[in-house]
């Protein structure tokens, strides 16, 4: 059967950190769909190329082709006890898309892992991110992370910025979206008991140490 998890929570929540960490303790393949997607139309793979028409025309990707990739994907040997699945579902409808596609694959949802922060936290982690115009992967925070002198990377010199996505306002409408798009996701689910609260406003070690204890308890049930 395997850890078969979703992994939900606002931007902003450490998801991705989280993700690697639990890849660490328990080999779930952290599947992030974005990611995936991207490398497939920089690869011009059929589903890259597919992909590719309905991101040029300005539409979004189907849920069909996303599905289509995520059950290939778990197809894969490393998948086969298990995954971390970030970024879908989004919404309801996705939600049951995937349960169908797992369905088709003798598999079903162990739980959705839910990391929640508010959004004055989520705003606060983001906006307060400077990223440094000669290298973005020189990234600062001016409260969690300041330079030694503001407004300057300590590693070159250059200046330091902020991106257009760290804006609050885009942060904000980036959180209606997720809102309007979770909550009923979360009810989904809530109501097929699968739903886990995390507090992710906590630190990352404490997250971390709570997510590792419910997936290793959820084993333990698994395998009775
Ligand atoms: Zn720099």
């Amino acid at each position: 059967m395997g850890m078969n998890l979703v992994f939900m929570g606002p931007p902003g929540a450490g998801k991705g950190t989280q993700a690697e960490r639990l890849h660490e303790d328990f080999g779930l393949p952290h599947i992030a769909t974005g990611n995936m997607l991207r490398r497939e139309v920089a690869e011009e793979s059929e589903l890259g190329k597919q992909a590719r028409r309905y991101m040029d025309a300005g539409e979004l990707v189907p849920d069909e082709l996303i599905v289509e990739m995520i059950t290939r994907r778990l197809g894969d040997g490393d998948a086969g006890d298990g995954f971390l699945l970030d970024g879908f579902p989004r919404t309801a409808q996705q939600a049951a898309a995937l349960d169908e596609a797992l369905e088709r694959l003798e598999r079903r949802l162990t739980a959705a892992l839910l990391i929640e922060v508010s959004d004055e936290e989520v705003v606060r982690r983001l906006s307060g991110r400077r990223v440094c115009v000669k290298n973005p992967s020189h990234i600062y925070h001016v409260e969690l992370d300041p330079p030694k002198h503001e407004g300057v990377c300590d590693q070159d010199g250059s200046r330091l910025v902020q991106r257009e996505d760290d804006r609050e306002a885009t942060i904000r409408r980036r959180l209606e979206v997720y809102h309007a798009q979770t909550e009923p996701l979360v009810a989904h689910y809530d109501a097929a008991g699968l739903l886990r609260r995390f507090d992710g406003e906590r630190s990352p070690e404490e997250v971390h140490t709570h997510l590792r204890a419910t997936i290793a308890t959820l084993r333990l049930e698994e395998d009775l």
